[in-house]
C-alpha cells in the first residue's frame, strides 16, 4: 500500500488487488482514514485481500465505516459484497443511479428496465454502432460471468456529507462515465477521489449509459474544487495543484477537438462510428482492440450530444446505421 502525502489515505494499485493467474481487472482501491475509522473507496475487481486489509486494520486500530463505491462497473465493485460479508459493520453507498445495477448487475441487460430508468438499451446501443448480434450475445456472456452484485446501505442524489472520524467527506454526484458516478472531496486535504471520471478523452462509455455533456460538466466541477491530489480509478494518483488542473484540462482539450473533428467529418454521405473513429484516434490507438472499443464508445456518446445541439442525425440505411450533418 503506497501512502497519499495529502492525508491519511492509502492508495493501492489495480494490479495488486488482482490475484495471479486470473484475468479479471481491477480499479484502484483507496483506505482513507481518520480518528481510528477508515473508509474503502471503491472495491476493486480482481481477487481482493480481504486478510491484507484486515491485518492493516487492527495494526492501526482502524474500524471500517463506510465502502463508497464511485460507480457501478465490475472492476470497482466485484469484491464489495466479500468485503461486507468480512465487515458486517460496514455500510456500503452508492449514486441512487448506479444502485440497480450494483444491486442486480443483470439488470443492464434488461431492455425494459434501462428503456425506463435511462431512457435507451444496450441492445440499441449495440445496433446504433453496428455491432453484430455475436458480439452483442458474447458481451453478454461475459457480463454474466463477470458481474457480481452487492448490497448497497444507503443511495445518494445530490450532495452529501458523510462523517469520517473527525473528517468530513463530501459525496458529489460526478455523471458522465457512468449515470450515478460519484467523487469524494475531502476539503480538509483537498483531496478528490473521482472514480473513472478523467479515464480518458471521452465518457468511455456509449450513450446512454455515458453522457457528454455530463462528463465534461463533472470535470469542471472537479476542476472547479482545486485539488492538490486526484485520486483516480486507474493509474498512479495526480499529486500537485497545479498538476491536477492541467490534467484536467488536457482532457477536457482533447476531448473538444474530438468533437470539432467529428462535426467536421459528418457530411451529407453518412459515415458510421467505426469509420468515425479514425477522425478521432491516431491508427496506433485503434490498433488494440481494447481502446478502439473506448474511443467508439466515446464517439457514440460525443454523437448523442451533437445530435442533441442540432448538428447531427442518426438514420439506418440499407445494411448500417449512419450518421449525417443536419
Ligand atoms: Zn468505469
Amino acid at each position: 500500500m503506497r501512502q497519499l502525502s495529502v492525508a491519511q489515505a492509502c492508495y493501492i494499485g489495480g494490479s495488486q488487488m488482482q490475484e495471479v493467474g486470473k484475468r479479471h481487472f481491477s480499479s484502484n482501491v483507496y483506505l482513507l482514514m481518520d480518528s481510528g475509522e477508515c473508509a474503502l473507496i471503491d472495491a476493486g475487481g480482481g481477487q481482493v485481500s480481504v486478510s491484507r486489509l484486515q491485518r492493516r486494520m487492527s495494526a492501526d486500530g482502524l474500524r471500517l465505516r463506510w465502502i463508497i463505491l464511485t460507480h457501478y462497473h465490475y472492476d470497482h465493485v466485484r469484491n464489495a459484497q466479500s468485503i461486507q460479508n468480512e465487515f458486517p459493520a460496514a455500510e456500503t453507498v452508492c449514486h441512487r443511479r448506479d444502485a440497480p445495477f450494483i444491486r442486480r448487475p443483470s439488470c443492464i441487460l434488461d431492455g425494459t428496465f434501462t428503456n425506463r430508468w435511462l431512457g435507451g438499451s444496450l441492445h440499441e446501443t449495440f445496433r446504433q454502432m453496428n455491432r453484430c448480434i455475436g458480439e452483442y450475445e458474447e458481451y453478454r456472456r461475459q457480463f454474466i460471468e463477470i458481474y457480481q452484485s452487492a448490497a448497497v446501505d444507503w443511495v445518494i442524489c445530490r450532495p452529501t456529507p458523510l462523517r469520517l472520524g473527525n473528517l468530513w467527506l463530501h459525496l458529489l454526484p460526478t455523471p458522465g462515465h457512468s449515470p450515478g458516478s460519484l467523487s469524494i472531496w475531502v476539503p480538509e486535504h483537498r483531496l478528490v477521489f473521482c472514480g473513472d471520471l478523467p479515464l480518458w478523452c471521452g465518457p468511455a462509455q456509449p450513450h446512454p449509459f455515458g453522457n457528454y455533456r455530463r462528463w465534461r460538466e463533472s470535470l469542471h466541477q472537479i476542476r472547479g474544487l482545486q485539488p492538490a491530489c486526484l485520486a483516480w480509478g486507474h493509474s498512479v494518483p495526480t499529486e500537485g495543484t497545479d498538476r491536477c488542473r492541467r490534467l484536467i484540462d488536457r482532457v477536457l482539450d482533447h476531448a473538444r477537438s474530438m468533437t470539432q473533428n467529428l462535426v467536421r467529418c459528418l457530411d451529407r454521405r453518412g459515415r458510421t462510428v467505426s469509420e468515425l473513429a479514425p477522425a478521432v484516434a491516431d491508427e496506433r490507438m485503434l490498433q488494440s482492440p481494447g481502446q478502439r472499443r473506448l474511443i467508439e464508445d466515446s464517439v457514440h456518446s460525443m454523437l448523442h450530444w451533437l445530435k442533441d445541439e442540432g448538428k447531427a442525425t442518426c438514420r439506418t440505411g440499407y445494411s448500417a446505421v449512419q450518421w449525417f450533418a443536419e
